[in-house]
């Protein structure tokens, strides 16, 4: 666990300096926010915040010593063609994996989300419309997220724990006003923007490490391609596919 004591300090030490925020989805670099000045907090994601964890999983997981733990999460879905597809391969291959649908996808695409619970994957929370928290915006983002709450819980029955923020931008005070829980990343491919299908799989697994959660998004071809490609590789390697559930809180 001497990764995980190395990656906190220097993910403190940094975030004590500065908050930088990385592209989380397609084109947009969010802007940099000043940790003393404003509520909002964005983590860099990646090998540039050197494996950066928040407070949400400052602790060992340290039963299950012979299973090696990996979450792979979804962003932007669902897409009514690639989702599927990646259903099809996550079934096939027996893993489950964690989907951070925007709610304005979800209502268009409601078997889906029907389809991702009944075959044991965890829905996530992603705004309605990809919304960036800024100073400024935070009602406006609440509203998403608790109507994107609901739009889920209407096709799932179920409530929604777990929020991935775009962009990474986050108030810890929403955790407690809505009882939801971010969940970050410290595998980023950066699958959005390459077509490269072997260097994506390349970059994840090299990348991913025991208790690494991988950010991917269901919204492209290659990216889907590689996903599979790059499961099929770490489950070769002995890794065990689990929800992020299983990562922050067993
Ligand atoms: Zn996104």
């Amino acid at each position: 666990m001497k990764k995980f004591v190395t990656a906190i300090l220097v993910f403190d030490l940094i975030a004590g300096l500065l908050f930088l925020g990385l592209q989380e989805s397609r084109g947009q670099i969010p802007t940099a926010g000043e940790a003393a000045a404003g509520e909002v907090t964005a983590w860099a994601g990646g090998s540039s915040a050197a494996d950066g964890r928040s407070g949400w999983d400052k602790r060992d997981v340290t039963d299950d010593e012979d299973v090696r733990k990996v979450a792979i999460t979804f962003d932007d879905g669902p897409h009514p063609f690639y989702t599927e597809q990646l259903l099809d391969g996550l079934k096939e291959r027996g893993v489950h994996a964690t989907f951070f649908v925007t709610g304005a996808h979800a209502e268009l695409h409601p078997d889906i989300i029907k389809r991702m619970q009944e075959e044991g994957h965890l829905i996530g929370n992603h705004t309605y419309s990809h919304i960036q928290l800024r100073r400024g915006n935070r009602e406006v983002f609440k509203e998403e997220l608790i109507k994107t709450n609901e739009i889920i819980k209407e096709i799932t029955g179920e409530e929604v724990e777990f929020v991935r923020p775009p962009y990474g931008s986050w108030d810890k005070s929403f955790e407690k006003e809505l009882n939801m829980f971010p969940v970050l990343w410290n595998v980023d491919p950066l699958d959005w923007s390459s077509s490269n299908v072997s260097r994506i799989v390349e970059k994840i697994v090299n990348k991913t490490g025991e208790n690494d959660i991988i950010l991917m998004h269901d919204y492209y071809d290659t990216s889907v391609t590689a996903a599979l490609e790059a499961i099929d590789e770490l489950m070769e390697k002995g890794y065990t596919f689990v929800t992020v559930d299983e990562i922050l809180f067993d």
